[in-house]
């Protein structure tokens, strides 16, 4: 706020207390993004959100709903849910749950399309690929980053959960959904990555053959404990497995494309 030639900076009295009622500014007239929740629990040893957006708090149902539906009525057609692990929404609530909230946000006359992002593994649960499954206006695609396909690397990452939990929940989400789109966020150069733990990661991705990924070259974030790990790699090995791996994404991507044009 503008006083005279003084900024006011009101501060909030407590901390990680949710404020409603905010203005939003929309850069579409058609799709919007709506923040279900803020912060995240995970503490995932390469990221500082948990250190500077603090634990998870989810919005009130209500709130979001009047949110949305307020969207509908100034004609938003498509909604895409924000969060850092969307799965974890109401959990913090009673009797909430996030595919209780989908299945909520489904029902409003108005919004045609509902996407959702970022998806943890490990909260991934079978309510909500059903949610996906059964809601007609939820779009058929989850992202659900995995980071690495070493079990090890995981572990370091403090992902809690192994490579093969996460292949069977893609099984699980293909056998409910089979014409899901899958992407995901890939690291490479995590402290201690080994070539094994590298072509771990290539195994997995080749196994569940992703619609897309975002692919990253680890690099020190000041204030994680991974920035305190002394067997950090090499750049060139980095970036030599960093082009591997963008080879054989694309690779899948186009074999899967050449594969939708000729069905
Ligand atoms: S990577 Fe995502 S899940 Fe992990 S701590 Fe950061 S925000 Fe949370």
């Amino acid at each position: 706020m503008k006083q005279g030639n003084t900024n006011i900076i009101e501060v909030w009295e407590q901390e990680g207390q949710i404020i409603e009622g905010l203005p939003v500014e929309r850069k579409s007239d058609i799709k919007a993004f709506v923040t279900i929740m803020h912060g995240c629990n995970n503490f995932c040893t390469y990221c500082i959100v948990p250190y500077t957006r603090g634990r998870e708090r989810s919005r009130k149902p209500e709130a979001i709903i009047e949110e949305i539906k307020d969207l509908a009525s100034k004609g938003y057609k498509e909604i895409t849910l924000l969060g850092q692990n969307v799965n974890s929404y109401g959990k913090d609530l009673d009797d909430m749950s996030f595919a209780k909230l989908l299945r909520m946000v489904n029902d409003i006359e108005g919004i045609e399309r509902i996407r959702f992002t970022t998806s943890h593994p490990k909260d991934l649960t079978e309510d909500v690929i059903l949610a996906i499954k059964e809601c007609n206006k939820l779009c058929e695609h989850i992202h659900l980053p995995v980071q690495s396909g070493s079990t090890r690397i995981l572990s370091k990452m403090n992902r809690k959960y192994t490579k093969e939990q996460y292949l069977e929940l893609v099984d699980l989400i293909r056998k409910h959904i089979p014409d899901v789109a899958i992407t995901t966020d890939i690291i490479v150069g995590f402290p201690g990555e080994t070539e094994e733990d590298f072509l771990e990661t290539l195994d997995l991705v080749k196994k569940v053959q992703y619609d897309s990924a975002f692919t990253f070259i680890y690099s020190i974030r000041k204030g994680t404990p991974a920035a305190e790990y002394q067997d950090q790699v090499p750049e060139d090995i980095k970036h030599d497995r960093f082009n591997r791996l963008i080879e054989v994404v694309n690779k899948i991507i186009e074999e899967k494309m050449l594969y939708i044009k000729i069905k």
